[in-house]
């Protein structure tokens, strides 16, 4: 790894590995294009100006040190796949696959190019203009046919917790290919949660898939901490997967799908429906865009969009102790920092808890490498992005970290135990619930 130049905001500039500023050829900065497909709007691939501001907020270019793994990078080579309805070359595929789509450059853009939805638009282009390899399509038609079967997953999340409570982990510790993956094998928190309606709500919950399957405790605990704040809250039955996965994979019919089946599923009520997984919650709060091209189901999409809330955003602080003075880690999820805005929320729950010294970390809002599947389909990228963040927990001696989605959770337990750390990792609405308990 490198050091990145001592720099002032008024400075910012792109670097490189080698500390020679790029400079772009004349491609980049050409404004005339158009898009053959419906699934990126060109007027969204219009607001990129080239500018390079987020150059060195992008986790993937400051690991790969590549124009092509910028966002600016990105956003041209989209420019090109969507000129044409050829088939994209493997590079060009590359690099869009290389994205973590952690937004993070949405958050340092000054005309706020919405790479989120950019990317999801290509990468269905992408998935409908190429043939994926045998094994590589069969795997992702199994992962993403089994995050949307609540009967598969329930399953896979048993097999998941069966093998981290076995002896096999620290036996294929030395096994490389399978060490990675073998990392990050959820143990299951209790028994899976099962969504219960109830007469009288004022608050929906929508429980998510991993949540619901591997975080049983975390979900239970998020209905608590929402009823003590004097709500009631009832979670549909036929509630599904949100379908962030599905859009980050190209996979747009499948996402479609399911948005449409969580809005009929959450069609009995006005109520906000509270979210506790950060990449959900991005998603959801999208639906308007996901269902735009869509009459029948656009306003629909729209309002219950509208009704979506982080369950940072419904709660209010409110006094409780720890056991014995707390150091906390709060880590910032992506879809949370970047997808949604919410920053100070989490934190001021966590500062109203006393007993909590909430410790702030270097590079707070940089991605932990989890993403999704990123940590399974790029696992050196995601490898790097681990250790990084590891080093900035441990530099800040915390007694527990929280964060509010599970793919962090997962990712970052995962990388303090490689590195023989005991430091608990969990999800805000258990260590709200009861700070006592750590
Ligand atoms: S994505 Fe935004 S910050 Fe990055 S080059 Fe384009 S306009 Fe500039
Ligand atoms: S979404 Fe993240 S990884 Fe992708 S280009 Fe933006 S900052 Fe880089």
């Amino acid at each position: 790894m490198w050091e990145e130049p001592a720099q002032t905001l008024g400075e910012r500039r792109a670097w490189r590995p080698d500390g020679r500023h790029r400079t772009y050829p004349s491609y980049i900065t050409a404004t005339s294009y158009r898009s053959t497909s419906l699934h990126v709007r060109p007027d969204d691939l219009a607001t990129c100006i080239s500018c390079g501001l987020c150059l060195n907020d992008c986790p993937t270019y400051r690991v790969l040190g590549n124009e092509a793994d910028s966002p600016r990078g990105r956003v041209q080579l989209i420019r090109t796949l969507v000129a044409t309805e050829a088939v994209p070359s493997d590079d060009l595929a590359a690099h869009l696959d290389a994205c973590l789509v952690c937004r993070a450059c949405e958050t340092v853009c000054p005309p706020g190019v919405p790479f989120g939805r950019i990317m999801e638009g290509a990468r269905e282009v992408l998935a409908e203009r190429r043939k994926p390899g045998r094994v590589r399509g069969f795997l992702t038609r199994l992962g993403l046919g089994t995050i949307a079967d609540h009967g598969r997953l329930a399953l896979a999340a048993r097999a998941a917790d069966f093998y981290a409570r076995s002896p096999l982990p620290a036996i294929s510790r030395r096994i490389a290919p399978v060490a990675w993956l073998s990392s990050l094998a959820p143990k299951r928190e209790g028994a899976p949660y099962r969504p219960a309606e109830k007469e009288n709500a004022d608050v929906c919950f929508f429980a998510g898939c991993v949540m619901r399957e591997s975080f049983g405790e975390s979900e239970r605990a998020t209905v608590r901490v929402v009823e003590r704040g004097g709500h009631r809250v009832s979670a549909p039955v036929e509630q599904v997967c949100c379908g962030a996965l599905h859009a980050h994979s190209g996979d747009g019919d499948e996402a479609r799908r399911l948005a449409r089946c969580n809005i009929d599923a959450f069609a009995g009520s006005d109520n906000p429906i509270a979210v506790n997984a950060a990449g959900c919650g991005a998603h959801m709060k999208a639906y308007g865009d996901v269902l735009a091209d869509d009459p029948a189901w656009r306003e629909r999409a729209r309002a219950f969009a509208s009704r979506v809330r982080d369950l940072t955003e419904l709660l209010k602080p409110t006094p409780s102790r720890t056991k014995r003075p707390l150091r906390v880690v709060y880590q910032d999820a992506c879809h949370l920092v970047h997808g949604q805005r919410i920053r100070q929320q989490p934190r001021t729950l966590l500062r109203a808890t006393l007993g909590v010294t909430l410790v702030e970390i270097t590079d707070a809002e940089r991605c932990c490498g989890s993403a999704g599947v990123y940590n399974l389909t790029h696992p050196e990228v995601s490898a790097e992005l681990q250790g990084q963040k590891v080093a900035s927990i441990l530099a800040a001696r915390p007694d527990v970290v929280v964060s509010g989605n599970p793919g962090c959770i997962l990712q970052i337990a995962a990388g303090l135990r490689a590195v023989g750390s005991a430091v608990p990792v969990v999800h805000l609405a258990r260590f709200l619930d009861d700070p006592a308990a750590f």
